[in-house]
């Protein structure tokens, strides 16, 4: 079942920088019985983990974030690129396979004690998702998992996500 799901991803050499093989999503999310199979196999797995809200990381850590906590029935809480949530933010700053890049999240998005799941499209190095994390323990949140669709496991991203326990649906 995973290894179809692996195939409705396309691959894009030197993009967005040469060097850089991108994984092209939008093939799987175009595929109504790929993009829902792919929901709800990550779903079943936090189905029993009392999940309070889903962390999400714009921007296409958005699409998996909002069906999974309407699968779930948790809250969801976006981070996002520096400049564009509204109330006051606490920042994080961080290195990209490709770029450094600022991300924010809301002072009051997250109660002292709420069990988070952080999710995002892709682990590449792990720089994204551990600056995130950073800012849920900030603000005191329980990190259950991070939860990825894809991993780049040459890329050694969990090496740099020690402290936390790592899920992703597709190896490369
Ligand atoms: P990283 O912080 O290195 O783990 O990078 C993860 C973030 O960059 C995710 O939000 C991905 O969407 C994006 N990203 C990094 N590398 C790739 C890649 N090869 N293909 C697609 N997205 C990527």
């Amino acid at each position: 079942m995973v290894e179809e799901l692996k195939q409705k991803i396309r691959d894009i050499p030197d993009f967005p920088k040469k060097g850089i093989l991108f994984k092209d999503i939008t093939t799987l999310l175009s595929d109504a019985e790929a993009f829902s199979r792919a929901v709800d196999l990550i779903a079943e797995r936090y189905r029993d983990k009392k999940i309070d809200s889903i962390v999400c990381i714009e921007a296409r850590g958005f699409i998996f974030g909002g069906a999974l906590s309407y699968r779930l029935g948790t809250g969801l809480i976006p981070v996002r690129k520096a400049g564009k949530l509204p109330y006051k933010t606490y920042k994080a700053t961080y290195e990209l396979e490709y770029g450094t890049d600022t991300l924010e999240i809301h002072q009051d998005a997250i109660q002292p004690g709420q069990r988070v799941l952080i999710i995002d499209d892709l682990l590449a190095t792990g720089g994204t998702t551990n600056a995130v994390a950073n800012l849920v323990r900030q603000l005191e949140g329980e990190v259950v998992e991070l939860a990825f669709l894809i991993e780049l496991t040459f890329l050694e991203g969990r090496k740099k996500l020690i402290d936390y326990e790592v899920f992703s649906l597709i190896k490369f």
